[in-house]
């Protein structure tokens, strides 16, 4: 019998509620809290049977721990704000539940996303004969196990990995972000960083662009170079990788409408006064912007997101390019969210899945990578993010 309690009620977690209730036998008891729980309510109202909810903040430790012995779940999925990982880390070593997340810890006051924090809790988490699962979304998460899938299928030797996620859907608003605002414009506002033959490149934030001919019909379109959290695990896990690099793409309108919002101070992120107030600008922007969960039924479309890798296979140079493609109305329709929501909640019920079936679970910290992609591949074709791996001969991003 497993129990599972899912902290955040935004978009993510409305996926990771849908697509653990859809699976009875593995997820027998879930609660859902967050700070807001009307937004857990209203969740907890669109599934077939039903779960609990709870009201908390993640940033008490001393009450998440109270709660978490109360109700004794094997699990605390946190699809909360990467601000609350160290807190939700501490209470789950506290009270004995297995932990995982979707994004790495940041600390509130610095736009810094770096695994050396949780990984820090690494001997901690042994001891306590614990698991702890950083990042398994899409990317960080799917990203990092299409690595270690090709690895051990594909490859002797992974040289080149460029991460490409392209987010083709129109939401036909003027301007909004498809996750947590704050969270999304803290990191493409920051500098780009890739990793090149043992050192970190840097560029100034979206500086490097390239086209990039995306398949099944989405055709051509720009994307950016970017830091992403995933680059540092994977280049630490797999250090014979060369080159890594993370791209994004972004309409000229979003680019438009940044860029203003930059130059006029919003996206700043240290407080400032405001009629004998202090406010931090990138907060009051989030509240003036439109909540990502209300573009689910507004956004057409499709995302493709994969990696594309070059090394050795048998002393012979490789090619080789894994991708996923989601659509926007597919997946509103089956859990009402858009993908951007739907491609991070499905592996993160696949993660938990892994970690309550046996397949994952062993005591320590661990990211994606180092974990055995083989059921959890078999999974993301079962749980509706299927995949699809080619071996193209001319494409270049050089
Ligand atoms: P949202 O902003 O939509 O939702 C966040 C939720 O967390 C809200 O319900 C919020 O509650 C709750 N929350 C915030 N602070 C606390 C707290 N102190 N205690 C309890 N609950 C709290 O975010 P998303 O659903 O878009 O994203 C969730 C996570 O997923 C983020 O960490 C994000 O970085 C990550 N992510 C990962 C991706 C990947 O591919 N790996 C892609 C996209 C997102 P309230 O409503 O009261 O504010």
């Amino acid at each position: 019998m497993s129990k599972v309690v899912i902290v955040g009620a935004g978009g993510v977690g409305g996926v990771v509620a849908h697509k653990c209730a859809q699976l009875p036998d593995v997820f027998h008891e879930i609660v859902l809290a967050s700070r807001t729980e009307s937004k857990c309510k209203a969740i907890a109202a669109q599934l077939d049977r039903p779960i609990r909810t709870a009201t908390i903040d993640a940033d008490d430790v001393p009450a998440m721990v109270i709660f978490l012995n109360e109700e004794k779940p094997d699990l605390l999925i946190n699809v909360a704000l990467p601000y609350q990982d160290l807190h939700l880390m501490d209470a789950c070593l506290e009270a004995g539940v297995h932990y995982m997340d979707t994004a790495n810890y940041e600390p509130p006051d610095e736009a810094k996303f770096e695994y050396h924090w949780q990984w820090a809790y690494q001997d901690k988490f042994k001891k306590a004969g614990l698991m702890a699962l950083l990042g398994c979304g899409f990317d960080p998460g799917v990203t990092g196990i299409f690595t270690a899938h090709a690895k051990k299928h594909h490859f002797d030797t992974i040289e080149y990995l460029d991460i490409i996620d392209c987010n083709a859907g129109d939401h036909g608003q003027p301007f909004a972000t498809n996750f947590n605002p704050e969270i999304n414009i803290r990191e493409v506002s920051a500098k780009g960083r890739y990793w090149e033959n043992g050192e970190w490149q840097e560029t100034d934030p979206l500086s490097v662009r390239h086209e990039f001919d995306f398949p099944e019909g989405i055709g051509k379109m720009p994307m950016y170079l970017m830091y992403h959290e995933e680059l540092e695990s994977l280049t630490t896990h797999l250090p014979e990788i060369k080159r890594a690099r993370f791209w994004m793409t972004f309409s000229d309108n979003y680019l438009k409408h940044l860029e203003v919002l930059e130059n006029v101070g919003m996206t700043r992120i240290d407080p400032v006064q405001f009629n004998g107030q202090e406010i931090v600008p990138l907060q009051f922007l989030k509240a003036l912007l439109p909540d990502p969960s209300s573009l689910g039924p507004l956004t057409k479309g499709k995302t493709c997101i994969g990696c594309l890798i070059r090394g050795v296979k048998d002393g012979e140079q490789k090619q080789y390019y894994i991708y996923n493609i989601s659509d926007h109305e597919a997946c509103y329709a089956e859990v009402q969210s858009q993908a951007i929501s739907y491609t991070t909640g499905v592996p993160a019920m696949i993660g938990a899945k892994m970690m309550l079936e046996g397949h994952w679970m062993k005591p320590g910290v661990w990211n994606v990578e180092q974990l055995d992609p083989d059921p959890f591949m078999a999974d993301l074709n079962k749980f509706g993010l299927p995949w699809t791996e080619t071996t193209p001969e001319t494409v270049s991003l050089d």
